[in-house]
């Protein structure tokens, strides 16, 4: 059979499988929306950073956004960004969702005026159309990463939706704590006024308690952005007497590194609170979205000493690590806790994800891989356009296999469906 041939059966089979989407930022439907004007529509999410990457500044980014601003006056800098990241695959789901969505095979200011008619809103009439056209059954969503939200979510003041189960966000709890104010935040939740190390554990152990009690799957940690992945195991102590210098004195507060100590003890008792809920922990790896930051604090072979020591917690690493493609293979493979999850890297690097999809399947069991997560802000146009992306990397890489004669076509649909539907949905304890 030839290639095409192969690609387009085996790719029409894997369309149809049901998908459990294991990373998005997203609370589900909204009836009022906001994005009216085509341009600013198109060019939500990580798009912006290949606009930024090509050279546009932040004030002609900011009247691309303006929703305010006529198409017409927003053209001329939209066509000449849009001309240098047009090949990218940020700009591939911007084209898909044209297309597909919008029925037109080009971006022109004609087009966009004809658009403008049909922008697609977040109301739930659309997620549920574009969810089942996609067949995802549940998406996983990582959108309680403030403390007000937080509070929303454990008093149960929350919209409900049913295709969504939540993240406990992690990072403001360890990362954030460098004053008293803060810190009495976090205990104003559940009432309590903080007077030590102690009491500020038992706290977050009860809101992650409770959390879990309203529905929280896991819990998702991307503080990678801001700091090194490598968490020192240190003694209470060093903790401790940080921690002691901002209780001792309000107007005390801890600067970047001096709070390094601090954070790297609490992530590891949260790591302990984690195995003692039974809850998977999700994990911010590689690339990170914008511009100006630095990878080599992001790679995920810096987790070794925390995979090793929570034997008990199951770990779901994201993005492919991109671009340490060795790292996270060796990961999966060495850690029996250790899981890949592609969520993102799908539109970061098409062929990097096609690598490892057919390298996971030589070289880790199978059933460690989550193949799927769109990454994006309430846009479920975006979010289904992505999975179409990620299923032709998917269906490359088995085609790559199928023709070694390393696999047969039904093991070929056996692996996909895991990775995109059994997989996650045993890791997280779903009931889809
Ligand atoms: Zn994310």
């Amino acid at each position: 059979m030839d290639d095409n041939k192969l690609f387009s059966e085996l790719y029409s089979r894997i369309e149809k499988l049901p998908v459990i989407d294991c990373h998005e930022h997203i609370m589900g439907p909204k009836e009022e929306l906001s994005i009216r004007e085509p341009i600013a529509s198109l060019i939500n999410g990580y798009i912006q950073s290949d606009l930024l990457s090509a050279g546009i500044s932040p004030q002609e980014l900011d009247i691309l956004n303006d929703n305010s601003i006529d198409t017409e006056k927003k053209w001329g800098i939209f066509k000449r960004f849009w001309e240098q990241i047009q090949f990218t695959a940020y700009a591939k789901v911007t084209k898909l969702i044209v297309r597909d969505i919008y029925g037109e095979e080009k971006i022109s200011l004609e087009a966009l005026n004809r658009i403008r008619e049909k922008i697609i809103q977040p109301t739930k009439e659309n997620y549920d159309a574009l969810l089942d056209k996609a067949n995802i059954k549940l998406l996983l969503s990582d959108i309680l990463w403030d403390l007000d939200t937080l509070k929303k979510f454990i008093e149960g003041r929350f919209p409900y939706y049913d295709r969504i189960k939540f993240l406990f966000s992690l990072p403001q709890f360890h990362n954030n704590i460098r004053n008293f104010e803060f810190i009495q935040r976090v205990g104003a939740l559940l009432n309590r006024h903080i007077t030590s190390l102690d009491d500020y554990l038992e706290v977050v152990y009860e809101l992650l308690k409770r959390a879990k009690e309203k529905g929280v799957v896991g819990i998702k940690d991307q503080s990678a952005y801001s700091r090194s992945l490598d968490y020192r195991l240190v003694t209470r102590y060093e903790a401790e007497t940080l921690f002691n210098k901002i209780l001792s004195d309000p107007r005390n507060s801890l600067g970047w590194p001096e709070a390094k100590p601090l954070d790297d003890y609490l992530f590891h008792q949260f790591m302990n609170f984690a195995r003692e809920l039974k809850l998977p922990v999700q994990i911010h790896t590689g690339h990170m979205a914008g511009i100006r930051n630095r990878i080599e604090k992001t790679n995920a072979v810096l987790l070794s000493s925390i995979l090793e020591l929570y034997q008990d917690v199951n770990f779901d690493l994201f993005h492919g690590n991109w671009p340490y493609i060795g790292e996270i293979l060796f990961l999966g493979k060495n850690y029996p806790n250790v899981y890949m999850d592609f969520c993102w890297v799908n539109i970061i690097d098409p062929m990097y994800s096609e690598e490892l999809y057919c390298r996971a399947i030589l070289t880790l069991p199978y059933t460690k891989v989550n193949g799927f997560g769109g990454d994006y802000f309430d846009v479920p146009e975006y979010i289904v356009s992505h999975l179409k992306i990620a299923k032709e990397n998917m269906t490359r890489a088995l085609v790559n296999l199928i023709k070694m004669g390393w696999i047969n076509e039904d093991s070929a649909i056996n692996i996909a469906k895991s990775w995109l539907f059994e997989n996650p949905k045993r890791l997280f304890n779903l009931d889809a």
